[in-house]
């Protein structure tokens, strides 16, 4: 493998701001019926730290989403390859994700979940590379906003591998 990761968000980094955001979280559904959708496969440790933080009780579902194209930069052209075993009409949607970067895929998902009538649809995601949007798309909640580089670690890829690794790290040489 190519080039050593470096830390960009330390474990206790990434542990203090998911609690940050477990508690807006519990504070702006309280009383509210929950249902956390995780988007496959990149989301699933930072799920399962933002649930593990909430003091209210939520449920959980996930998706994959498959984008058509080559390479590793969206085509904006995206399939459910896994889909939701939940009726979210009329739930209290969170949807999941680990990071946005040119906000294709996550337009993508939130325009197709608004079709099954969700009574409110938000979106947390864990990094958003801001600088690097295509289509217009804000998130709900934002772990951090990062620069225009390669992230892998706590769930992040890089060809199947790194999704280990507690810390959130770049990977310099495969821009
Ligand atoms: P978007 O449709 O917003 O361009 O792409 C989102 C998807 O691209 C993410 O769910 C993720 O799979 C992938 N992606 C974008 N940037 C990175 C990155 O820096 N590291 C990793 N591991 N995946 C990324």
């Amino acid at each position: 493998m190519e080039g050593k990761p470096e830390i960009l968000f330390s474990k206790t980094v990434i542990e203090g701001r998911v609690r940050e955001l477990a508690g807006r979280i519990s504070g702006e559904y309280a009383g509210k019926n929950l249902l956390i959708v995780g988007v496959l496969k990149g989301a699933f440790v930072f799920m399962a730290d933002l649930v593990r933080g909430l003091d209210i009780p939520c449920r959980v579902d996930f998706v994959r989403l498959a984008s058509y194209g080559a390479g590793s930069t969206s085509s904006g052209k995206v399939r459910i390859t896994k889909d939701l075993e939940t009726d979210i009409a009329g739930r209290h949607v969170l949807v999941v994700e680990d990071i946005v970067d040119t906000g294709l895929t996550l337009a993508w998902l939130v325009e197709t979940l608004r079709q099954r009538q969700p009574a409110s649809l938000r979106v947390c995601v864990f990094l958003d590379k801001s600088q690097r949007r295509q289509v217009p798309f804000t998130a709900d909640y934002v772990g951090f906003t990062i620069p225009d580089a390669f992230v892998v670690g706590y769930g992040l890829d890089f060809n199947e591998d790194f999704r280990f690794l507690p810390d959130v790290c770049v990977l310099r040489e495969i821009a």
